[in-house]
């Protein structure tokens, strides 16, 4: 994916855009300890996090008891509807189960690519990712992973409200309030992540889609291009670094503070229209993330511009999250009139429904990717040969659908 263009630039042409430099990155987990603050107050915040601990222990009390690699589920238990967009190694479909009737959004991955690039271990990390998010209302499911001996597939919730980039593109700006309410889920999903000792390193407008409700799901657990030397960035770099913190670009080592940094792109962005430190040259764009100074106008407001200059602070350890993760973002006056555990529950009503007329709404979807032709046959994706060795245990069934779904034969 080497799209070259400067902004502006349409949608469909920045769905193209490949970070180097976050593909890079990908994949890559980084182990920290989730100090937990002492007051009462935050102890009441983390009451949620406590809820979903509960349900991911309950979850692997359930996968010891029944076995959830299964090799039953395949390709032409689905019928493949339409493109609805691109990954680096092979599209994403919306499918229905034929014999279920449900609607899923499946991302087909060719091994070949993978095993050329030595990428079969993030391919594992994305798929143990994947898994452990079904857990969390804000980030993306997964159904079932199988493999045949030349592809690789997931299938995810299908998540039909638009990227987040998509609306933003067709706005220009969110109103602050707007903004906020994203920003808050956002976070929620990010430090769930931490709490999981993953940092998700990725965020950014393009994984990062609404549900049909409107609620954020964040997408896109990352495959890692390994392999790429940092020296080497520059040389080869077509992407666009505009969400990646400084540390990242430098090479420095980084923590889970990246997120934060990215959370503050991604709110930048939406508040203003544009990222921050933004150019029209790469070049500059890469200097300014660097060194330039923040520029907060006061289209937005004082609290805003104070959590946006916390979040997009180079120096890590004065970064807002730096030492105490989640908590200290939820404490900003910016989330003062944000219930946490309702957000969490999912009852903060989204400032924005997407009209979408049922599971399988596709208007939000660009049509750069509806229009391309859906492989003629799933039977295609099962011709012999190929690496099938090289990810065992890749198969997947959640619990909850082999408890109460028939398998399909
Ligand atoms: P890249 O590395 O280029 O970001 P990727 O290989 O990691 O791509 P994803 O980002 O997971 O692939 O998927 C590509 C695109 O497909 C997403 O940007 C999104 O638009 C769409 N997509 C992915 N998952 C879903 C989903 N569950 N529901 C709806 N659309 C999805
Ligand atoms: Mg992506």
């Amino acid at each position: 994916m080497t799209v070259t263009q400067d902004r502006p630039v349409t949608y469909a042409k920045m769905r193209g855009v490949v970070s180097f430099f976050s593909a890079l990155l990908k994949g890559k987990k980084v182990g920290f300890l989730h100090k937990l603050a002492s007051t009462q107050q935050l102890y009441q915040r983390l009451d949620a996090q406590k809820i979903l601990r509960r349900k991911e222990k309950e979850q692997k009390l359930m996968e010891s008891s029944v076995s959830t690699e299964t090799s039953e589920v395949k390709p032409s238990d689905f019928d493949y509807l339409k493109v609805i967009g691109r990954g680096s190694f092979g599209k994403v479909l919306l499918a229905r189960h034929r014999k279920q009737g449900g609607y899923y959004a499946v991302k087909v991955l060719q091994k070949q690519m993978i095993v050329k690039r030595k990428e079969q271990k993030h391919v594992m990390v994305e798929r143990s990712v994947l898994q452990k998010a079904l857990l969390h209302p804000f980030l993306v499911g997964l159904h079932f992973s199988f493999q045949t001996p030349n592809t690789l597939f997931f299938v995810l919730d299908y998540v039909n409200g638009g990227e987040l980039f998509y609306h933003l593109q067709r706005e220009g700006s969110f109103p602050e309030h707007r903004s906020v309410f994203y920003a808050a889920e956002m976070a929620m999903a990010l430090g769930y992540l931490h709490s999981l000792e993953i940092v998700y390193r990725d965020l950014k407008p393009e994984n990062i889609l609404l549900d049909s409700e409107g609620h954020v799901k964040l997408t896109d657990f990352g495959l890692c291009k390994e392999g790429v030397a940092v020296g080497g960035i520059m040389h080869t770099f077509c992407g666009t670094p505009e969400y990646l913190a400084p540390e990242v670009l430098q090479g420095h080592p980084y923590s889970r503070a990246v997120d934060w940094w990215g959370l503050g792109a991604v709110l930048f962005e939406m508040l203003y229209g544009l990222p921050p430190f933004y150019s029209r040259s790469k070049a500059k764009m890469f200097e300014n993330i660097l060194y330039a100074p923040l520029k907060l106008h006061n289209k937005a407001s004082l609290a805003a511009r104070s959590l946006l200059g916390g979040l997009l602070e180079r120096d890590v350890s004065k970064r807002l999250g730096s030492s105490r993760d989640l908590v200290e973002l939820q404490e900003h006056p910016l989330f003062c009139t944000i219930n946490w555990d309702d957000l969490l529950a999912r009852k903060v009503i989204p400032p924005f429904i997407p009209e979408v007329t049922g599971p399988c709404d596709i208007s939000y979807i660009d049509s750069a990717f509806t229009q391309q032709p859906v492989p003629v046959s799933a039977n295609e994706w099962c011709q012999p040969g190929g690496a099938s060795e090289a990810f065992p245990g890749f198969s997947f069934m959640n619990p909850e659908e082999y408890m109460s779904a028939p398998l399909v034969s």
